[in-house]
């Protein structure tokens, strides 16, 4: 499961857009949570009061949530290399010539990872990294933490946002959205721009996030891959349940908690049974 390359070699972006996607993330995780812990909190609860410590304890765990998750997608082997790929081509698998690796059905090679991922859906520019059968997990309980993060910044942040740039309206959405001009204009201060920057990028990741995972769960609901979706292939659809287990393991009830509990997959990643002919359908 673990890489065998060194931490900081599997961590490192690969491409210069990873890299600014990645750096941007990781400072926005920081100021947001910042913001949230040292200037909206005290104003609003004692320090060590009870609902301090709640917000407290619910905001570090959704952010260590993200950060750990983030962590087990970038350094977990997405690759089937360690299973040794056998020198024959199988019925269903493909020859890679890039990898010069026979390849298992619902593998695809990445030209950015430089590798054969397996049962590939996408490659992450935030995580510079792909999201395959080993890794589906961690990169739905990233996005699951972060929905849950803006969506608690949002509540938690608007009375804060509302004294400090106005009511919502005309004149507060310009000030979310451009704010460096209404700065210019004389509507507002370098205060009221970084908080109506904090209040901007909350909405928007409020919105990406609830568009990905709307999106990632439909086509799980589905048991396609994102290649899939796009060829209208549903050959894999073993009904709902079942699709969701062949992402988040036996224990899918519990993946959100920490991603260091223990989900077995079904399967290695190379053999997918196929649905009965009858079952098969298409989009
Ligand atoms: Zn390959
Ligand atoms: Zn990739």
């Amino acid at each position: 499961m673990e890489n065998h390359k060194g931490w900081f070699e599997a961590l490192r972006p690969k491409k210069p857009s990873d890299l600014s996607a990645f750096a941007v993330m990781i400072v926005l995780l920081w100021v947001i949570m910042l913001f949230e812990l040292l200037v909206v909190l005290p104003i609003y609860h004692d320090p060590l009061s009870g609902w301090y410590c709640i917000h407290v304890f619910c905001g570090f765990f959704m952010w260590l949530n993200v950060f750990a998750n983030l962590y087990m997608m970038i350094m977990t082997d997405t690759t089937g290399k360690s299973l040794g790929m056998p020198s024959s081509l199988k019925p269903g698998w493909t020859y890679c010539p890039f990898c010069q690796l026979n390849s298992p059905p619902r593998a695809h090679h990445c030209q950015i990872c430089n590798e054969c991922v397996l049962k590939r859906d996408h490659h992450c520019i935030f995580a510079g990294k792909c999201v395959g059968f080993r890794n589906y997990r961690y990169y739905i309980c990233l996005a699951l933490h972060l929905w849950m993060g803006a969506v608690y910044a949002n509540f938690f942040h608007h009375e804060y946002v509302t004294e400090q740039i106005g009511e919502f309206g005309f004149w507060t959405l310009l000030s979310l959205f451009s704010p460096f001009v209404m700065w210019l204009l004389g509507y507002t201060t370098l205060y009221g721009i970084f908080v109506a920057f904090i209040a901007g990028v909350s909405i928007f990741a409020f919105l990406l996030f609830s568009a990905l995972l709307f999106f990632q769960m439909v086509i799980i609901f589905r048991g396609q891959t994102s290649h899939e979706r796009k060829k209208h292939k549903r050959e894999y659809d073993h009904g709902w349940k079942r699709n969701f287990l062949q992402v988040l393991g036996a224990r899918w009830y519990l993946v959100w908690i920490w991603p260091s509990i223990s989900s077995p997959l079904e399967g290695d990643g190379t053999n997918f049974t196929k649905a009965y002919p009858e079952q098969q359908k298409c989009l």
